[in-house]
């Protein structure tokens, strides 16, 4: 049984034994009654387990006040006094009614459109009911029908007092949100109280003791109870109840019968002044005026009513307006890029599905910035950002009407054109381009950006995938060609990246296959022609089919990524067969190393483990990798040459491939850790006719690495004429099908040994 309950068990045979007990006895009942339910609400209100403190604090002062009239009282009756006719005391016990009033108008939710004036109508009407009752059922009869009786002040008070409660009452069950069982008890607490009143002021009226009747005492004590009970109700430590007006029809019921009450107890009492042979003007004017008053509160309630309609109207107008507004802001975010404002992805692919669908012919030009990472990369991403927007401006100054210009993630954009053929998308391709290649200033620093783009026009029956797509394929082949340019769309273009995807599959199967061989190809000194090294050579040898050279297979291993499994195969494979050969002979073997191998974080512990699993020394292995790979600043570059630098402390030597085909700064060689440079095999002269303007290339190449201590080595040595023209210039060592092609691995030793 929960608390509450235990409570008002307990208490049910105390205050049904109050009657039976003296009158003094019977105060100390009362007194003891209040003073239990003030224990009880104060250690709820310490223990924080009631909402509506004030309330309830207000409810403590109300019991505190009947506590210590029902003292004095008894202590009165103590001292051989009568009891009942302390004023003062009366006073202290009447401050009772109004408190119980208010903890009562402390206690319901109120609810939202009715303000805090909810309910106050309802009461008011109540109390003018009441007060007709009142007078028509009580004092008329009661009091002034007979004189003989003198009726004290302080009894006749009683009612009146229980009006004020009445009313909060009939407030608390109108305006309540929703009436809980605390609610309930509270009300059982005043009903008693009234009641015991009522009772008290007939029977007093009717000439009976001051003491009260057998009820009307267990009623005063059962007050006491519900009312500690209610806030023992697990209901009171609820918070408020949600808003919402009361649309509890037997709320309604409740006001109906107390409007209709008043006048007809008003014209119940006209009837009967009426057969009177005096008219008592107090008599008419009493019931009379409370009902008017009533009709007055319903003109005012129905005024209130309307505008909480209104109030509400707007509500919901406003409501409904906020959630369009967010729907379009929930909208424009879907389709919107949130640091450019541009289109996004999704409303790009809807305008071009749409423009397709509705037969329109127009063309999409995809693009990216050049070098925008390593601006990320030096500047930070705010920088990044900030050159993003500034580069989305630019470009919005260029549309035209029915464009659409979308980013679509990262550095990437798409400029849909409706309407325009072919050569004009290249045009706006260009101008694009141009756009991009006037500096950005991004917080106060010039920052140079050029674009890549790929275009593809379509007409009606494309659909939007394949459009997207092969965009993207011109735009790889643009990057392919060397950035900074718009490459139209053409079918050979795709067949390769087809192709390119076909081979990364097949490459993927035949790496697992064991179908990849390594060759090796001489390195030889000039002056001795002694072998010095071999460069590694991947081979795939597809059974029952002719071998594929790299060429065909490392563009699409490196697109695909499968490049760093096998290169890490070939450096493994390479290490291993070097070795016996080194313990021969001292030569060593070079191994061409990918960009993607360098940008792996455990590329150096992956040099050391094929060093030490095949028992090569480090200084017998030369890594091959382009100028591109060093060149730059950025993260990227720098852990590429902390990879080297590391790698070189343990002897391993680094060369530079195909030297003069890519980026052909030479004053960068000198701060990067390199030991080797290969002079790419096109500076070598092919036709009698250029001998002289190839040499003086190559001899210029031979004396910049010297002076910067570098070895050179000359690939793509076919014949005794280069031979001899790389002897004269005094270049250290060839490479090429005149000292030797690339051989398998167990040819090698053949002509060393
Ligand atoms: P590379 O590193 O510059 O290798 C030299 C290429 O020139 C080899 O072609 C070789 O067979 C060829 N060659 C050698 N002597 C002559 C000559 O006198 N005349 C002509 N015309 N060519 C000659 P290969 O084996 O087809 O390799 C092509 C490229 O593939 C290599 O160029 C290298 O960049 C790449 N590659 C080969 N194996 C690997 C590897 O294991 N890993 C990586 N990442 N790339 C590799
Ligand atoms: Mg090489
Ligand atoms: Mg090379």
């Amino acid at each position: 049984m929960r608390a509450w309950m235990w409570y008002l068990v307990g208490g049910l045979p105390v205050a049904l034994a109050a009657p039976l007990l003296p009158v003094f006895e019977r105060q100390l009942v009362y007194a003891l009654g209040g003073a239990v339910a003030i224990a009880v609400i104060v250690r709820r209100l310490r223990a924080g387990r009631v909402a509506r403190r004030r309330a309830w604090w207000i409810m403590v002062a109300a019991m505190g006040c009947a506590v210590t009239a029902n003292l004095c009282w008894a202590a009165d009756l103590g001292l051989g006094g009568t009891g009942g006719d302390l004023p003062l005391v009366d006073g202290i016990y009447f401050a009772m009614y109004p408190l119980i009033g208010a903890a009562m108008l402390g206690q319901p939710a109120v609810h939202r459109y009715g303000s805090a004036l909810a309910g106050f109508t309802e009461a008011g009407v109540a109390l003018c009911t009441a007060v007709v009752v009142t007078w028509v059922a009580l004092y008329d009869p009661f009091v002034r029908d007979r004189p003989e009786h003198s009726v004290s002040l302080s009894v006749a008070l009683f009612p009146a007092l229980d009006l004020l409660i009445l009313a909060t009452a009939v407030r608390m069950v109108v305006a309540a949100g929703a009436l809980r069982a605390t609610h309930l008890l509270l009300l059982g607490g005043a009903a008693c109280l009234l009641t015991s009143d009522i009772l008290y002021f007939v029977s007093v009226a009717g000439g009976g003791g001051w003491a009260g009747s057998g009820i009307t005492s267990a009623g005063w004590a059962a007050t006491y109870l519900f009312l500690g009970a209610s806030v023992l109700h697990p209901t009171a430590a609820m918070p408020p109840a949600p808003a919402r007006p009361s649309s509890a029809t037997w709320g309604t019921v409740v006001v109906a019968v107390v409007v209709l009450v008043g006048p007809a107890a008003t014209a119940w009492s006209l009837l009967r002044e009426l057969r009177e042979p005096s008219l008592d003007v107090p008599d008419v004017v009493v019931p009379l005026v409370p009902t008017a008053v009533t009709a007055l509160l319903l003109v005012i309630r129905l005024g209130h009513a309307g505008r909480v309609e209104r109030r509400r109207a707007l509500d919901l107008q406003d409501a409904l307006r906020q959630q369009s507004q967010m729907q379009a802001l929930l909208r424009h975010h879907a389709l919107h890029d949130a640091l450019t404002g541009l289109p996004n992805r999704r409303l790009l692919d809807d305008r071009l599905t749409e423009l397709l669908a509705a037969g329109g012919r127009g063309g999409l030009i995809l693009f990216d910035l050049d070098g925008f990472k390593d601006v990320n990369d030096r500047f930070g991403h705010p920088t990044g950002d900030a050159l993003l927007v500034e580069v989305a401006r630019r470009l919005e100054a260029l549309l035209t009407p029915g464009d659409t210009l979308a980013r679509l993630g990262g550095d990437e954009f798409a400029l849909l054109c409706p309407g325009v053929g072919e050569a004009d998308l290249l045009e706006r391709g260009e101008r694009l381009l141009a756009a991009l290649r006037r500096p950005v200033d991004v917080n106060g620093s010039e920052l140079f950006v050029s674009g890549t783009a790929g275009a593809r026009g379509f007409s009606a029956g494309y659909s939007a995938t394949i459009v997207l797509a092969d965009a993207d394929v011109a735009l790889y082949a643009a990057k392919a060609a060397g950035k900074d340019r718009v490459v139209a769309f053409d079918e050979q273009l795709r067949d390769r990246q087809l192709q390119r995807s076909q081979t990364a599959q097949r490459l993927r199967a035949a790496l697992a296959a064991d179908e990849l061989a390594v060759h090796y190809q001489p390195i030889v000194a000039l002056g001795g022609d002694r072998t010095v090294g071999f460069e590694a050579l991947v081979r795939w040898c597809p059974p029952a089919a002719a071998p594929i050279g790299p060429d065909r297979f490392i563009p699409a291993a490196e697109a695909s990524g499968l490049i760093v499994a096998l290169g890490d195969w070939v450096l493994n494979r390479a290490c291993r067969d070097a070795a016996p050969w080194h313990a021969a002979t001292g030569a060593g073997v070079s191994v061409n190393v990918s960009p993607r191998q360098l940008a792996e974080p455990d590329f150096v512990a992956r040099v050391h483990a094929a060093l030490s699993a095949s028992g090569l020394p480090g200084h017998a292995l030369t890594l091959e990798i382009t100028e591109g790979v060093l060149v730059g600043a950025g993260p990227q570059a720098e852990q590429t040459i902390a990879h080297l630098t590391a790698l070189r402390a343990i002897g391993v030597k680094v060369a530079i491939d195909d030297f003069g085909t890519g980026y052909s700064s030479l004053a960068y060689l000198r701060d990067l850790p390199i030991d080797i440079l290969k002079i790419d095999r096109s500076f070598l002269p092919h036709s009698r006719d250029d001998v002289a303007g190839q040499t003086a290339l190559v001899r210029a190449i031979v004396d910049l690495a010297r002076s910067l201590g570098l070895v050179t080595v000359a690939e793509g040595v076919e014949t005794e004429e280069h031979y001899d023209l790389l002897c004269g210039l005094g270049c250290d060592r060839v490479q090429g099908y005149l000292l030797g092609h690339p051989v398998p691995a167990d040819a090698v030793l053949e002509p060393v040994g």
